[in-house]
């Protein structure tokens, strides 16, 4: 398209520039060109609109510099010349008159068109990129298909519920619409009432693309899916025609699905000011709801739409008749996680050192895209190093890299590695003999990602609730590092930064949360809220007085200076053990929890969580 623009462009410019091929001919002024013709030198002329070319009987003198030559060109003054023709009469020249462009009617007719020409390539080239964008998502690729294609494929899914694992709640909840999507004229003849549209929620990754996709395979019926992200920066008109094309796709091939993914970008609440009031947006959510009260029941059409944010929805979205079934997709625990690497494991051979439950139990929080890639990154891995299988090794490294970005190569300068040795000795010294502080898994002087060193530690069951005992003891595994610096080094360094902000964000909410303290006392005297449309901690305006705030800045600071006093005599108590795995972490630069405990000989009975790990601050 854009070459058959350029073609036109360059040919009428060809036409344009090409001259007619005369002799030479010589400019005169209109005044020697009048007194040639009254001295009867000229033979003839041709009058060209403003133009005169002409030709002498006899070749004279009148080039620029005294040449000779009897072919010449003058110009007529714009005004006219009403005298010219009799006297050209009078001298006997003979006249011809020319149109002033005669000679290019092709170039005339391109010059009158070129500038449509032009906007037309331009707008038709605009409109391939706009579709080509819309490709980006899936869409149609074609101009032609740029307002029709809707789905992405209305194919039925090889995915079946045997790919999605755990999840058990939403997927029981789901199994029932397959024996309607199977047969629909069976619950249409009895007059029972299906739903139409089911809202999957759930935090990204945890499978509600999945989970619709296994619905349509296990049913056997087409898949249609659009995204409502895909609306955000096309023309305005095209989303809500896309929709009508979509719907009116999934009616000609009924029993099927139609997915509609991050369906708040489109169904935000209408006319809220936050998220600049998108007409487009409006449009496309006002199709949405036409169609599915356009519905009659009959279509055997099932809408199944994905969000993380069921909070920021349009009501009008939520109402009987459209999204009324909610489906809650979590993020997996324990169990979930080991079933969910079992399926992405299917296909790798796996070495016998690798135990899926301990894997699982070191991805707290991971959703299941993340496990997914956890697995195919220790697949690269084990690929790289020639291996034949995957071993434990290879999950633990992917394990770190999906966490925190791929180890890199940092110059740490001798003294600054002994410290960070200390530093992470003590957090895992004050981890292993801390009572309630949850079990060691590892420590690392490693620089990976942002942090520069980390103790891990891993809960031996998810946690729900976090009870008192347990809070401080995290508070005091996040000063070990702080005290040991102080207690071997005697100084104190600003890698402690984060720890200190970790700490006093637990203590504080502690304090003004989860009244734990006695002095304040079960209030609510938190100062930010979660924002339901930000989706983060915005500052409030206070509400409490000047007093209680106060109070409660006493009782963080006695929290924080306890937990730093139980640390360092922790670190006092065992110091020689300490000085041992400094020793030793310096040596092996990562630490197992094996390790850890032959060094510092059997831990208390642990009950359970988290990672401690040391940003940077620069
Ligand atoms: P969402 O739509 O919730 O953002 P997806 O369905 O796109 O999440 O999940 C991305 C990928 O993660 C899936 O294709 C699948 O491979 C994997 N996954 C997520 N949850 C599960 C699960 N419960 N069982 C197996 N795989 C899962
Ligand atoms: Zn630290």
């Amino acid at each position: 398209m854009l070459a058959m623009v350029l073609g036109f462009i360059i040919l009428s410019y060809l036409l344009l520039s090409r001259a007619p091929p005369t002799e030479l001919s010589y400019e005169i002024p209109y005044s020697e060109f009048n007194s040639l013709v009254r001295e009867r030198e000229v033979d003839e002329v041709e009058l060209r609109g403003d133009i005169v070319n002409g030709k002498l009987f006899v070749p004279r003198a009148i080039g620029p510099q005294g040449q000779k030559g009897a072919i010449f060109r003058s110009r007529i003054p714009a005004f006219g010349d009403d005298s010219l023709l009799l006297n050209l009469e009078d001298a006997g020249v003979a006249v011809t008159v020319v149109a002033p462009h005669e000679a290019g009617l092709f170039t005339q007719i391109l010059l009158a068109t070129l500038p449509w020409l032009l906007l037309l390539g331009l707008f038709l080239w605009l409109m391939t990129r706009a579709a080509r964008n819309l490709g980006r998502f899936g869409g149609p690729k074609e101009l032609s298909g740029f307002l029709e294609a809707p789905a992405k494929e209305a194919e039925v899914p090889e995915v079946t519920f045997a790919d999605v694992a755990g999840q058990e709640n939403a997927k029981r909840e789901i199994t029932e619409l397959v024996e309607y999507l199977k047969n629909p004229a069976k619950f249409l003849k009895l007059g029972a009432e299906i739903p139409k549209g089911v809202l999957l929620m759930g935090a990204p990754g945890t499978g509600k693309t999945l989970l619709a996709k296994a619905l349509a395979g296990e049913a056997g019926v087409p898949f249609f899916s659009i995204s409502g992200s895909e609306f955000i920066e096309v023309f305005v008109g095209v989303g809500a025609s896309r929709v009508r094309h979509l719907f009116e796709a999934a009616k000609k091939s009924s029993p099927s699905i139609v997915f509609i993914d991050e369906l708040d970008s489109v169904g935000r609440t209408r006319g809220t000011g936050l998220g600049g009031g998108h007409d487009e947006r409006e449009q496309t959510l006002n199709q949405i709801l036409a169609e599915m009260d356009g519905f009659s029941g009959r279509e055997a059409v099932l809408i199944l739409a994905a969000t993380n944010r069921p909070d920021v929805l349009d009501p009008a979205l939520l109402r009987p008749g459209r999204f009324d079934r909610h489906v809650m997709l979590d993020l997996p625990d324990l169990n979930d996680r080991v079933a969910i690497l079992k399926v992405h494991a299917r296909k790798t051979p796996l070495a016998a050192d690798v135990d899926m439950d301990k894997i699982a139990r070191g991805t707290p929080g991971f959703s299941g895209a993340e496990l997914k890639n956890l697995v195919n990154e220790a697949a690269i891995l084990a690929a790289r190093q020639d291996e034949q299988q995957l071993t434990m090794a290879d999950f633990d490294e992917a394990r770190d890299k999906v966490l925190m970005g791929t180890e890199r190569s940092l110059a740490i300068e001798p003294d600054e590695r002994h410290r960070l040795a200390v530093h992470e000795a003590g957090h895992t010294l004050v981890a292993h003999f801390a009572a309630h502080a949850d079990t060691l898994y590892k420590v690392t002087i490693v620089p990976r990602g942002r942090a520069l060193g980390g103790t891990q530690q891993l809960p031996e069951h998810e946690r729900h609730t976090m009870p008192e005992e347990y809070l401080q003891d995290r508070i005091a595994v996040i000063f070990g590092g702080r005290a040991a610096e102080k207690e071997l080094l005697g100084t104190l360094s600003s890698g402690a930064d984060d720890d200190i902000h970790q700490a006093t964000t637990m203590a504080r909410a502690m304090v003004s949360r989860w009244g734990m303290s006695e002095a304040v006392g079960p209030v609510d005297l938190r100062e930010s809220e979660e924002h339901p449309f930000l989706g983060r901690e915005m500052a409030q305006p206070r509400h409490y007085s000047e007093h209680s705030a106060e109070v409660v800045d006493d009782a963080v600071r006695e929290l924080l200076i306890k937990a730093e006093l139980r640390a360092s005599n922790i670190i006092k108590q065992h110091r020689d053990k300490l000085n041992k795995l400094i020793t030793l972490l310096e040596k092996e630069e990562t630490l197992y929890r094996e390790q850890i405990e032959e060094c510092l000989g059997a831990a208390l009975e642990k009950k359970s969580i988290v990672v401690v790990s040391d940003n940077q601050t620069s």
